[in-house]
């Protein structure tokens, strides 16, 4: 025997081979969609910034403040008066309920257990997905949330009720308003809260205007 191959062997082999080839191109190009599928939206700019009111009831002065560490542009809410318990979590801004869940785990703090065990990351949450591109975030509410994924819901609709689940240390909400994958700076009835970095403690007061439409 020659070191060359028999020519049936190699007639046979051709169509295999192409074979594979039009196998690896369509998996390429179906791997191209699917990034397009993936990435055209991310690159597609965010829509105007929706006119987002506090998460809070309507004419309620509450303290909005971060420390080290936190994150930037995160508000953690606390009420200036009254019980913070069990207070109504409103909706920003109209929207589509993305989560309504657990993020981490519940921990066993509640009204009658206030120093239980700590839990991690945000306890009962929602998010909500106000279109383009823009999304808000509530975390560590006392209980399962009052709304359901795909739910839409109006601005001042009640999606939760305030709590400390997950980790925290104090009943309060913790908040975000984010344009695609950033978090940026909150503005609440188109002012900007000021919270911008976590580098230093800050505590501002605001009074909500996350009121009744008049019509
Ligand atoms: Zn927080």
């Amino acid at each position: 025997m020659t070191t060359g191959r028999p020519t049936r062997a190699r007639s046979h082999r051709r169509p295999r081979r192409r074979g594979i080839r039009v196998l690896l191109a369509l998996v390429a190009v179906a791997a191209v969609l699917g990034i397009a599928v993936v990435a055209v939206p991310m690159l597609r700019p965010a829509g105007p910034r929706p006119l987002f009111q506090m998460p809070v009831s309507c004419g309620e002065t509450w303290q909005l403040s971060t420390y080290p560490g936190h994150d930037d542009y995160d508000v953690d809410f606390f009420p200036t008066e009254g019980e913070a318990w069990g207070r109504p979590v409103l909706a920003s801004y109209a929207g589509t309920v993305t989560v309504a869940g657990i993020n981490g785990s519940l921990g066993s703090r509640t009204p009658e257990n206030p120093e239980g065990a700590r839990g991690r990351g945000g306890g009962y949450w929602v998010k909500i997905d106000h279109g383009g591109k823009w999304e808000t975030q509530y975390l560590h509410m006392l209980e399962p949330p009052l709304v359901t994924v795909g739910q839409k819901v109006a601005q001042g609709d009640q999606i939760g009720r305030l709590g400390s689940t997950g980790n925290s240390g104090a009943p309060h909400l913790h908040y975000e308003q984010r344009r695609g994958w950033d978090k940026v700076e909150t503005r609440f009835d188109g002012t900007p809260s000021g919270i911008t970095t976590d580098e230093r403690e800050q505590i501002l007061r605001r009074v909500s205007n996350n009121c009744p439409a008049v019509s």
